[in-house]
């Protein structure tokens, strides 16, 4: 009896114990519409990002002209994740029209199109273009103004918006 007792006071601390929530997962679905991939991904877990998942981010990102591949700033990641929170579509599928671009290709795009920074910040891999089917890209671009979490350009003609993790600005 009196072991019965133990047992039931023990099973009473247990659950009094604080419950321990498991870490937010943060994902990311991603259209690349120049190689026409898809990725799916669970890239960091509380705090922690998964090596692995950096790893097949960075090789979806690569330059599609060269095949360059450059490992990419991660906060990156968690400013797409919080972009798709933030036009209440978290984990909607982002189509991402350029990501790294290697010297070579920023270049080409110079001599070829306007509107290419020399020392575009594709080239650290801290950039990308992006567009989200379905919301507007004006909204898109203003819910990235609104986090203020890097630079934000906007290109109409073209549908997509330009974001990246450098200094706060606007175009
Ligand atoms: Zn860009």
């Amino acid at each position: 009896m009196k072991y019965c007792c133990f047992l039931f006071l023990a099973a009473c601390v247990v659950s009094a114990a604080p419950s321990v929530t498991p870490a937010a997962e943060q994902r990311l679905r991603l259209f690349h519409t120049h190689t026409g991939e898809r990725l799916d991904i669970v890239y960091r877990i509380g705090n922690t990002y998964i090596p692995e998942a950096l790893d097949k981010l960075d090789h979806f990102l690569r330059d599609h002209r060269t095949g360059d591949v450059h490992r990419y700033d991660p906060r990156l990641f968690d400013l797409l994740s919080d972009l798709t929170k933030t036009v209440g579509r978290a984990g909607a599928e982002i189509n991402v029209i350029c990501g790294y671009r290697s010297p070579w290709s920023n270049q080409f795009l110079r001599d070829t199109t306007t509107g290419v920074a020399k020392n575009s910040l594709h080239m650290q891999a801290e950039a990308i273009d992006i567009r989200l089917p379905g919301t507007k890209t004006s909204v898109f671009r203003d819910a990235a103004l609104a986090l203020r979490e890097g630079g934000v350009g906007y290109y109409p003609k073209s549908d997509f918006i330009h974001v990246d993790v450098g200094r706060i600005r606007r175009w």
